[in-house]
């Protein structure tokens, strides 16, 4: 059932028609309680606010299988004004990018041109980016622009996601590299990558310790507690410095994790999703956590104050009797 489930959620993320749809919409359905706003400008109050509580942040303006040149321009300007924006308010924030929306899909040469002109500005701000990992099919083309990009700007690192075999193989050659770890969030071949969830996680402390005994900073990202807990007795028995990796979540997520880890001197740092493409970025969230469905339904049902909304009753009751009346009509 869970696995129909994330099947389900997995291929409407995929779904073109239904992404540029969601665009007209603005962030609904739910999907505000885990991407931030539309636009930047909006989420600087949130931001400062996380800032001040001793949370870092990352920005991911929403947006990849970008198959238009303009598209992909636009999408590299908004993100450089957000490098301007982010240094000339002194925010503690870093960016995260995906080279789907910077044009992978449409030429190598052009993507790459888009990412040097992002990391150049990245670099005179001294803000350092992330290029998210996506699906298998762009991991060693995004791994190889990494290490070509790394001869120019050593502001870039990427994602290891921790269900792909071939994950631990490939940190060795990322020592220098800051990364941050995930268990990853795509469907993908079980050629390629571990569908278990016990052998994804086991993969997830093998090389998240690996990590965190050699010389270069990492990002745990994870909502595990299972996982937190067992790499904080690892920290504590290998005598670990504090600086020498954060957490990362999702924003929205086990809110009060975050703020306990915050509490108990671990760096960390809050993942905040925003922009008008909101919608692949939200159905894998649901395709992780099916139990994310009850606040959309909830959303959808509920007002604030807990008060069923008028309208989804009168959709649902019209439905019900037209479905009556075809049957009847049989
Ligand atoms: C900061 C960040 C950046 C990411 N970047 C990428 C990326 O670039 N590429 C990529 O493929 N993926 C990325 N991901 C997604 C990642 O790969 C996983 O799909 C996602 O984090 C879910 O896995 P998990 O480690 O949180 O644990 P899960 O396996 O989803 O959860 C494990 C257990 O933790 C508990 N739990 C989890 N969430 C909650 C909750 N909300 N409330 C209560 N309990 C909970 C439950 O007990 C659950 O069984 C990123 C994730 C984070 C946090």
């Amino acid at each position: 059932m869970a696995s129909l489930a994330k099947d389900f959620f997995i291929g409407l993320s995929n779904n073109d028609f239904l992404n540029k749809s969601a665009r007209k919409f603005g962030t609904r359905f739910g999907a505000e309680r885990f991407v931030a706003g539309t636009v930047f400008d909006a989420i600087i109050p949130t931001i400062r606010e996380l800032n001040q509580k001793q949370i870092a942040c990352t920005m991911d303006h929403l947006g990849e299988f970008v198959t238009d040149r303009q598209e992909a321009e636009h999408a590299k300007e908004k993100i450089i004004d957000m490098l301007h924006q982010i240094h000339n308010e002194k925010l503690d924030c870093h960016v995260s990018i995906k080279l789907t929306q910077l044009g992978l899909d449409i030429e190598e040469a052009f993507c790459i041109q888009n990412v040097e002109q992002i990391l150049e500005v990245a670099h005179a701000c001294d803000i350092f980016v992330n290029i998210d990992m996506e699906k298998y099919i762009h991991y060693d083309r995004t791994l190889k622009i990494l290490k070509l990009l790394r001869k120019s700007y050593l502001n870039v690192g990427t994602v290891i996601q921790t269900y792909l075999y071939d994950a631990e193989k490939d940190i060795s050659d990322l020592e220098d590299v800051r990364l941050r770890i995930v268990k990853g969030a795509y469907k993908e071949d079980s050629a390629v990558a571990y569908s278990s969830k016990a052998a994804i996680d086991k993969n997830f402390l093998v090389i998240a310790k690996k990590r965190l005994l050699g010389k270069t900073f990492t990002s745990i990202a994870t909502h595990d507690h299972h996982i937190i807990n067992e790499l904080k007795k690892f920290i504590e028995e290998h005598q670990i410095s504090k600086d020498h990796f954060e957490f990362q979540m999702l924003y929205g997520f086990r809110v009060d994790m975050q703020h306990q880890l915050v509490k108990e001197g671990y760096k960390f740092c809050t993942y905040i999703p925003f922009g008008e493409d909101w919608f692949g970025y939200f159905m894998r969230r649901l395709a992780e956590r099916p139990q994310n469905l009850n606040l959309l339904i909830k959303d959808i049902f509920y007002t604030e104050d807990n008060k069923l909304k008028k309208q989804p009753i009168i959709i649902g009751a019209a439905a019900l009797t037209m479905l009556l009346y075809l049957r009847k009509r049989k």
